[in-house]
């Protein structure tokens, strides 16, 4: 039988738990606020979605919205099926075979899967203890190994900590890779580098419509960097790549930021009720800028344990063995998280 290539013998893709949970707080994924609003208006498929045509190759409406949303001309987005597929097109891009990308661990699994299926190098350096990111110790390791791509997750992925844009900027100025940053969960945070595109000649920022817009669904993710970034990516781009009803849906979406901006300030106070209650509860509980909390227990099997209960978070495994990843719910999800780890602490005692 024919081998797969090289790189992918022993190859482990990307797994995220799809069963059934009563209460499913382990992806991160957002609410989908808008829904109601999308069908209330109805679907009109005639007049505007014609699904016997390929869809608009430039996405024309979308760009536009998301223009308006995020403050940065058509000219510099580029939209796909999820933040996911635009990191790929970085990396087939601008990666050759046995290049090299840098990042910090623990961070966002998939860099290091897609820089394994493209033969490239993934380099990650370790956070600090609190998880915090040593700048230097990054900007010394790029100039040591010379990266062709520093790819770095802000707010990160799974640890929920910030980066300061005066380090991202230090970074940029101090090395000469291509540097990404991903803000699938900045709309939970702030300390955006949206508007910075221009200022950079190696900068790429990327954003999702997956964790905020509560759409993970339709798999609509975009990219904005300068023009020269831009017109490479975008020929490089399967033709087509987004469909016709995600481009619609999307389009739609974005005109209701108003509803997504409510649902945010939602999140934030859920994240402060779970980070209070973890802590009251013995878990040592780091603060986070995204969608989420990333805590430690000591108590053995806790999310196996969590999910006899229905309740389903992220376990990890090595390193981060004993580590959990809460995504932050609606009010009654989290408080229903919450007497569950109640009712657990209290039969360990
Ligand atoms: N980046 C980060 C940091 C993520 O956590 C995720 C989703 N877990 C993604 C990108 C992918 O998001 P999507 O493809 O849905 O846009």
């Amino acid at each position: 039988m024919t081998q797969v290539k090289e790189s992918l013998i022993n190859f482990r893709g990307y797994k995220s738990k799809q069963v059934p949970y009563k209460i499913r707080l382990n992806a991160n994924e957002g609410k989908n606020i808008l829904l109601e609003d999308i069908i209330r208006e109805g679907l009109q498929f005639n007049e505007e979605i014609n699904l016997n045509f390929y869809p608009d190759n430039d996405a024309t409406l979308l760009k536009a919205e998301i223009s308006k949303y995020i403050g940065v001309s058509p000219a510099n987005i580029v939209v796909g099926n999820g933040s996911s597929e635009m990191i790929e097109l970085i990396i087939k891009t601008y990666v050759d075979k046995n290049e090299t990308i840098l990042s910090v661990v623990p961070t966002f699994s998939m860099y290091a899967v897609f820089s394994q299926i493209y033969s490239t190098k993934f380099v990650g350096v370790e956070s600090n203890e609190d998880f915090s990111i040593d700048i230097e110790k990054l900007i010394d390791k790029a100039n040591e190994i010379n990266p062709k791509v520093i790819i770095l997750c802000n707010p990160n992925n799974p640890t929920g900590n910030l980066l300061p844009t005066r380090d991202i900027k230090k970074l940029l100025e101090n090395t000469n890779s291509l540097v990404v940053i991903d803000e699938a969960y900045m709309e939970f945070a702030s300390g955006s580098m949206v508007e910075e595109i221009s200022n950079y000649e190696n900068l790429i920022v990327l954003r999702t419509l997956s964790k905020a817009f509560g759409l993970a669904g339709i798999r609509v993710g975009y990219l904005l960097a300068n023009q020269k970034i831009v017109n490479i990516i975008d020929q490089v781009r399967s033709p087509y790549n987004l469909n016709v009803m995600s481009q619609w849906i999307a389009t739609k979406a974005l005109k209701n930021k108003e509803r997504v901006i409510a649902y945010i300030e939602e999140i934030k106070l859920g994240r402060e009720f779970l980070y209070n209650k973890l802590k009251e509860n013995g878990m040592k509980v780091f603060k986070s800028h995204g969608n989420f909390l990333l805590f430690y227990s000591n108590i053995d099997n806790l999310g196996q344990k969590l999910a006899e209960k229905g309740i389903l978070i992220r376990s990890f495994a090595n390193e981060l063995a004993g580590y959990y990843r809460v995504s932050v719910g609606d009010k009654s999800e989290n408080q229903a998280f919450i007497k569950a780890i109640e009712e657990i602490t209290k039969n360990e005692k």
